[in-house]
């Protein structure tokens, strides 16, 4: 394939990032606040009391609103990142009130990513598969660093997604997708339980199980060390750093999936580099 073709497919992609990411954001702020609703709807219900009549939140309705005044979003004030950089400038329309970096990072990560997986695994069913893995990782790691929840919505649908995608071969061979999908969470489900029998904490939660167990069906076992590997040490760096630098207690969790999918991230893109590096390192 032609290097100008691949570039128009990578800023195609890009694009189609920056509407993703749009959507992601919607995803990040509502999907909590949505299963919060459910478990205030199943304990009303479980307790015999009648459910409230209000329209439920859902990631549809109501349209986006300036959080501080209510002020709904125009189409103008929609278009991915540059309505936030050209037209509203980091503020609100309406009442002036500051609107989070937190749209326009994502949306531009988003964006960054997909144009990188067009790049690099060009028009293929890796680079479709990419896309969607790379989306749902941007979305589970933002709403765990926001609540320290990994939602099942996500992380189910993408280990049966990953088995699925690998009945062809695509990133690993079926076996070792499977192999992948149980000791992934096998992996962290013995880490929890001898951290939590050694110190009587819970240390993480059944979420990142789910998750490392998505990324082994995704990407096969052999991938698991290293990203057990990277995920800890990056987070060790960080948790280290946030601990000096805030004086924060070190009773106060830190969640591991935002580690967890950036790993997930970079074996997806340098795995096999940095398995064979090892795996040489060894014989
Ligand atoms: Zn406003």
């Amino acid at each position: 394939m032609f290097p100008e073709s691949l570039g128009g497919l990578a800023v195609l992609a890009g694009l189609l990032g920056l509407c993703i990411g749009s959507f992601l954001n919607v995803v990040i702020h509502r999907l909590p606040k949505i299963m919060e609703q459910e478990w205030h709807a199943q304990c009303t219900e479980l307790r015999g009391e009648v459910a409230s009549t209000a329209e439920p939140l859902s990631l549809a309705k109501p349209r986006s609103h300036c959080p501080t005044c209510g002020h709904q979003i125009t189409a103008i004030e929609n278009i991915p990142l540059l309505s936030y950089l050209l037209i509203l400038k980091g503020k609100c329309s309406a009442c002036h009130a500051p609107i989070s970096s937190r749209y326009p990072i994502v949306e531009a990560l988003t964006g960054l990513l997909s144009a990188y997986v067009a790049w690099h695994f060009g028009p293929t069913l890796q680079a479709a598969g990419a896309l969607v893995l790379v989306w749902a990782l941007i979305a589970l790691a933002a709403i765990d660093l926001d609540t320290q929840l990994l939602p099942d919505s996500i992380t189910l649908p993408l280990l049966w997604l990953g088995l699925g995608i690998n009945l062809w071969g695509t990133y690993s061979d079926l076996p070792s997708a499977v192999t992948g999908a149980m000791l992934g969470y096998l992996a962290l489900w013995s880490v929890f339980w001898l951290f939590k029998l050694a110190t009587g904490k819970e240390g993480m939660g059944y979420g990142d199980f789910k998750l490392l167990a998505a990324l082994g069906a995704w990407l096969g076992w052999q991938m698991l060390p290293a990203i057990i590997l990277l995920s800890s040490v990056v987070g060790a760096i960080v948790g280290i750093t946030l601990i000096i630098a805030t004086r924060h207690g070190r009773n106060v969790p830190i969640p591991f999936g935002p580690y967890l999918a950036a790993a997930g991230g970079i074996a997806l893109f340098w795995g096999d580099a940095i398995t064979h590096s090892y795996l040489g390192l060894i014989s």
